[in-house]
């Protein structure tokens, strides 16, 4: 079974600001959905 896991603490995450892509990754620079440019949110939950 492949899935991704969209809780795993420990991976760099990144959301896409044009249509909220999220993959978990260590690195994304655009996203594979449209292009767009793409944020870590993994370090952004306070
Ligand atoms: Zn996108």
């Amino acid at each position: 079974m492949v899935s991704v896991d969209p809780y795993t603490p420990s991976r760099a995450r990144y959301e896409c600001y044009d249509c909220g892509y999220r993959e978990a990754t260590d690195s994304l620079a655009t996203c594979p959905e449209c292009g767009g440019r793409t944020r870590n949110i993994a370090v952004a939950r306070e």
